[in-house]
């Protein structure tokens, strides 16, 4: 039971904060020993809060455009960059020594608790570019000061992909070259993309899948999910997900999620 260290993730609104009662229930059930924490902006409404309250240890709301803050001045010159510079907030958990961020849109499938072993910036190769690290889900320790040094990165650099996985990268460059145990295993943060680029590779350690990544545009809340015939339906011909990791997140909601939502709420757009 380590109280200091903490699974952290985003979400500023509804739908990402579906994503991360799924990531947070996944975590639970594979039975991780750590806190659960995760940063929602002002536009998560409240029958998603309270869903989120009973779920994770810790719902911190973080407000980007608060009053004249470090974020406030480097979000005035880089207004394309408001959703990752709440993503960069989490280095600001100073309470906790070691963190593990995953993106909402992640499903945890076996514990992971090991990551605490490994040291800021650990994280998984990307599958488009395997000498950038994919920023869906990597370990960290919270800073003020790192926090404040990637904010004036942010403001002197940019973002090379418009998010914040070109400014981690920017800020951690050396992650490719310096240090092999700061690679985390494919299985860390395994996409759907892989799948159909490497099926043979996928058949043949797919099974070991610990997190799974539904990175891209389509998230698994974009389908339409039928508890009863428990079918997926939408538009299933840019499939960017393995069939199978998807009808697990739906099974999760459905089951675990959808009966949280409170009386008056649960018959809303969740289902
Ligand atoms: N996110 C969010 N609101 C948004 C977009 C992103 O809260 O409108 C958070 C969420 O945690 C998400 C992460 O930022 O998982 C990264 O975005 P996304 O997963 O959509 O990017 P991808 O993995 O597809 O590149
Ligand atoms: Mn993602």
């Amino acid at each position: 039971m380590s109280k200091d260290q903490a699974f952290v993730t985003l979400a500023t609104n509804d739908n990402y904060a579906r994503g991360a009662m799924v990531l947070g229930k996944s975590l639970r059930n594979h039975q991780t020993t750590r806190q659960l924490v995760v940063m929602i902006g002002p536009n998560v409404s409240d029958p998603c809060k309270g869903v989120l309250h009973k779920i994770f240890d810790e719902v911190l709301l973080v407000e980007v455009l608060d009053s004249g803050d470090a974020a406030h001045l480097a979000l005035m010159k880089r207004p394309d960059l408001g959703v990752t510079f709440t993503k960069l907030r989490c280095w600001t958990l100073t309470h906790y020594s070691k963190c593990v961020f995953m993106d909402a849109d992640t499903l945890v499938v076996q514990n992971i608790d090991e990551l605490f072993d490994r040291e800021e910036l650990s994280a998984s190769p990307d599958p488009g570019w395997p000498d950038c690290f994919n920023s869906g889900v990597f370990v960290f320790r919270p800073s003020d000061e790192t926090y404040s040094n990637l904010l004036q990165y942010c403001t002197e650099h940019g973002s090379f992909d418009g998010g914040d996985q070109g400014i981690l990268n920017g800020y951690f460059s050396d992650w490719a070259t310096a240090d092999i145990s700061k690679h985390l295993p494919f299985i860390y943060n395994l996409s759907s993309i892989a799948i159909y680029t490497y099926l043979p590779a996928f058949k043949q350690y797919g099974g070991n899948a610990k997190v799974v990544h539904f990175l891209g545009q389509t998230k698994p809340w974009s389908y339409t999910y039928d508890p009863t015939t428990k079918k997926i339906s939408g538009d299933m011909q840019e499939t960017s997900t393995h069939p199978s990791f998807l009808l697990d997140w739906w099974i999760l909601y459905s089951s675990s999620v959808v009966p949280m939502m409170t009386e008056g709420y649960g018959d809303q757009p969740f289902h």
